[in-house]
């Protein structure tokens, strides 16, 4: 269906004076206040609150450092909320709980969401599961009535390729349902976006606009717009969006890690965090009330704005990392986006976008690693994939690798040759196994059936020692990490399609595919020693589940694993069924 990353919602922009006197530093201080690190000013998220807890009678796993899975009985977690060893018995003391043989597995870390636009969906209207034009307009036409008073009626989640339009949606699809207000929906990948005649007015988007480098503003044959902005161009339109306020932003964040709670996520990775969202998270973090650790990748704004200062490997036990920075170099599949080295497969005269000029990604690789932070570079196409290998290769030639762990965010489609790239220069895939298997209807008419080679190549990757750390790229496709390791293991959806699954020499084992939603995914993100499995010194960070992924019913799949309780640090954070 989809693939590549969402565009998070417009926030506040915000001057570095302003961020200082939200952040409650006055407005001439130079830099900001250090965060401390480490558990010296550990939130109450954290700890059981009254002494050791034994979680005994369970089927638990969890890996060894070499990655190979270990099975116990009980898991004895100490007052502060780390784990203080594994088939242990209970002694004076300790508070016990009952797993009832329920299954407990590490916590969960998608290692590629966007909390932002997943917590703003809650608000929006949600197209994801619309079949065709005619349901989308219909959705609309309710979602416009139920909210009169919003001034402009946001949206996401559609995607032509399953509506069959054959086309991109336009203004006019737009228009017969509402025509009194701006109205903005984006595609299911963030990488597109289509608006009403209204928002284009409102935009002073006309046939004699521009398309924006790294954009496309899709056309008829008059050149007229019809509607669609893809990439870059759809600045154009969201730029006109009303800024959230703080408090807008505040709840995003608080629905999305209740959401994902819920679906066995203790750990994320968000792929896009701005200046007001970084507040947010250090608020929320300091207060106690996260309630999932969250490694913040920068934006490129808030990076420029106040990397310098707010680096961070540890604040609040754990709760929060900013140490690495997100870039883009391309669009997406869906969109034709994707910057490819030779054309579309069903495109002869495009070979996709550049959302940025190579010697700028150069530039921005190098003063990211200089400035000690983590890059994170999106990337789909083969030409994508390239320019960011090239790009790391010659930042490592002037200041070295600086044992950053750098990563390429999809690393979707990449030429056969570039493959041992990766392991070459010790980068990390950020992959997302559902992205396969959401893409297998589109991502071959694309590409052709040599490329596709190269392309969700998980097996290439894990043979050659590359380290793959997965995630889901929530809202962009399902968060449910048990989706995505049903993905990874058996390279078919839900239903079980393709028979065999889709080029099923990609697959990975169960072992691996828990590994890259865990202790990988923690490694990713430099937090290997501090959560990503269960072993004695680590939070403890869990989830009880009711089924085995590891030894499943004839009749039940692995997506179809229910989280029943999620712990973080050592205390339940969400209750979703019966023991
Ligand atoms: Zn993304």
């Amino acid at each position: 269906m989809c693939e590549a990353c969402a565009t998070p919602p417009p926030t506040p922009t915000l001057t570095r004076a302003q961020l200082l006197r939200l952040l409650g530093v006055g407005v001439g201080a130079a830099v900001l206040p250090a965060l401390p690190g480490g558990a010296a000013q550990a939130a109450t998220t954290h700890g059981t609150g009254r002494g050791p807890v034994l979680v005994e009678n369970v089927r638990g796993y969890t890996l060894t450092r070499k990655g190979r899975l270990r099975e116990f009985s009980s898991i004895l977690i100490s007052a502060n909320g780390k784990v203080a060893g594994l088939d242990a018995h209970a002694g004076r003391g300790v508070r016990r709980v009952n797993g009832r043989g329920r299954v407990l597995l590490p916590g969960m870390h998608d290692a590629h969401g966007h909390l932002w636009s997943y917590g703003a969906l809650a608000s929006e209207l949600d197209l994801s599961g619309t079949r065709t034009l005619a349901e989308a307009q219909q959705a609309l036409a309710a979602y416009a009535a139920a909210n009169p008073d919003l001034t402009w009626v946001t949206g996401r989640g559609w995607n032509q390729v399953i509506w069959g339009l054959g086309r991109f949606p336009t203004a006019a699809d737009l228009d017969v349902v509402v025509s009194d207000r701006p109205v903005w929906l984006t595609r299911v990948d963030g990488h597109a976006g289509v608006a009403n005649s209204v928002a284009l007015a409102l935009a002073g988007v006309t046939r004699d606009t521009p398309d924006p480098a790294g954009g496309q503003i899709i056309r008829d044959a008059d050149g007229n717009p019809t509607g669609t902005l893809v990439d870059n161009a759809m600045g154009l339109v969201s730029s006109k969006l009303p800024a959230p306020t703080i408090e807008d932003v505040r709840q995003r964040a608080l629905i999305a890690q209740q959401k994902l709670n819920a679906v066995g996520i203790t750990s994320v990775s968000d792929a896009g965090t701005d200046a007001a969202g970084y507040l947010v998270l250090r608020e929320l973090a300091q207060a106690g009330t996260l309630t999932m650790r969250v490694n913040a990748f920068l934006t490129w704004d808030a990076f420029s704005e106040v990397g310098a200062d707010v680096r961070t490997d540890s604040f609040a036990a754990d709760m929060l990392r900013v140490r690495t920075v997100k870039l883009y170099v391309d669009g997406a599949l869906g969109s034709r986006g994707a910057a490819l080295l030779q054309p579309y497969s069903d495109d002869p005269a495009n070979t996709g976008l550049l959302r940025i000029e190579p010697e700028e990604l150069d530039r921005r690789v190098l003063a990211i690693l200089r400035q000690g932070y983590q890059a994170a570079v999106h990337a789909i196409g083969d030409r994508g994939n390239r320019l960011v290998l090239d790009a790391y290769d010659k930042a490592f030639r002037k200041v070295g690798d600086r044992g950053l762990r750098h990563r390429i965010e999809h690393a979707q489609v990449v030429a056969l040759d570039d493959i041992r790239r990766f392991k070459k220069l010790d980068l990390i895939a950020s992959m997302q196994p559902v992205h396969a298997t959401d893409d297998m209807n589109m991502a071959e008419d694309r590409v052709g059936p040599e490329r596709i080679k190269g392309a969700y190549a998980w097996r290439k990757l894990l043979d050659q020692g590359t380290v793959i750390a997965s995630g889901s790229d929530f809202p962009v496709s399902s968060a449910l990490p048990f989706e995505g390791m049903h993905a990874a293991v058996t390279r078919t959806d839900r239903e079980g399609r393709p028979a065999g699954g889709w080029y099923s020499e990609e697959a990975m084992t169960p072992v691996e595919a828990l590994r890259s939603f865990t202790l990988d995914a923690a490694y990713a993100a430099h937090q290997e020693r501090v959560i990503g499995s269960l072993e004695p010194g680590k939070w403890a960070d869990f989830v009880l589940t009711d089924l085995d992924p590891f030894c499943l019913p004839a009749n039940r799949a692995m997506w179809q694993t229910g989280i029943l309780r999620t712990w973080v640090g050592g205390r339940q954070v969400g209750e979703y069924g019966d023991l």
